[in-house]
């Protein structure tokens, strides 16, 4: 698969006098591919975000989206267009009466046909299971529904790439566990290009590929299970590690031998049963 974000020598600071809080940052993302970026508060994960779909400029470096780069002003509503954001508060995220007037919202700016429109609001809202829900008003549902609508807004709008700036912190295990299981529907069903940034590691599991980050450097890239061999790292830069991956460790010290890393919950009890 091709790239469809290609970042090179990335540098960025808040104000002139300030320390960099991008430090030459270089990574590539796969088109259908599902990437978490992974680091504790402040390492410049959201800033990395804005760069990414051009609310904010390099100071150094280049960020190429989708063969646009973010520095040709042309280009910056078509980047726009192809990189939907979901971010971490889902209450901030609403601008309609409905949910189904919140969805139909973007595409209206978009000046999507009504035909069109009412189909694709249709698709979204099933994709995300919440077409029971589509005359609600959006502030009665749980924070996990919430994050759901946003979603069918974004997916409405047919993006290629889909952000998730730690969309997940604000919600409780349930809503948690259904966010998570749409981002897996987006991106192996619909080849949507996932990048979730988080701190929960039980989440950065089920992607493909990790970034780990702190103080605004990529100091580690790999697979979950190449990244959670070197645990002590990640402790040491305060990431909580998975709790699977914090139970086999446990399991080995009192003489269990795992055949598999399980990695996951469910590889834990399959490694266990
Ligand atoms: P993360 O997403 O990993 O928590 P951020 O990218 O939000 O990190 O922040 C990285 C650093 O940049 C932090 O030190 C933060 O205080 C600083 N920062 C973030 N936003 C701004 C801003 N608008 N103005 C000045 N400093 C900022």
């Amino acid at each position: 698969m091709p790239n469809i974000i290609d970042v090179s020598d990335l540098s960025y600071r808040y104000q002139e006098a300030g320390s960099r809080v991008l430090d030459h940052v270089t990574l590539s993302v796969k088109q259908g591919e599902w990437l978490a970026i992974i680091g504790h508060n402040g390492s410049g994960k959201s800033t990395l975000a804005k760069c990414l779909n051009g609310l904010i400029q390099p100071e150094q470096g280049n960020v190429v989206v989708s063969g646009y780069n973010t520095k040709d002003e042309s280009a910056i509503w078509k980047i726009r267009r192809r990189v939907g954001m979901v971010f971490q508060n889902p209450d901030n995220q609403f601008v309609g009466a409905t949910v189904r007037d919140d969805v139909a919202f973007g595409m209206e700016n978009h000046g999507v046909a009504r035909e069109e429109m009412l189909q694709r609001l249709d698709e979204a809202l099933k994709l995300v299971k919440m077409e029971a829900y589509a005359d609600q008003e959006p502030h009665r549902l749980s924070g996990g529904q919430k994050q759901r609508v946003a979603l069918a807004g974004i997916v409405a709008l047919q993006p290629l790439i889909v952000i998730l700036d730690e969309a997940t912190s604000m919600l409780d295990p349930e809503g948690r566990r259904d966010v998570l299981e749409t981002m897996k529907l987006l991106n192996k069903q619909r080849g949507l290009t996932v990048l979730s940034i988080t701190h929960d590691l039980d989440e950065a599991v089920h992607a493909d590929r990790l970034i780990v980050m702190n103080e605004g450097k990529v100091i580690r890239q790999g697979t979950p299970a190449e990244i959670f061999q070197h645990a002590e790292l990640l402790e040491e830069i305060g990431l909580d590690l998975p709790f699977a991956v914090k139970m086999e460790r446990l399991l080995r010290q009192r003489g269990l031998e795992m055949t598999e890393r399980p990695l996951t919950q469910e590889g834990l009890v399959n490694a266990l049963w």
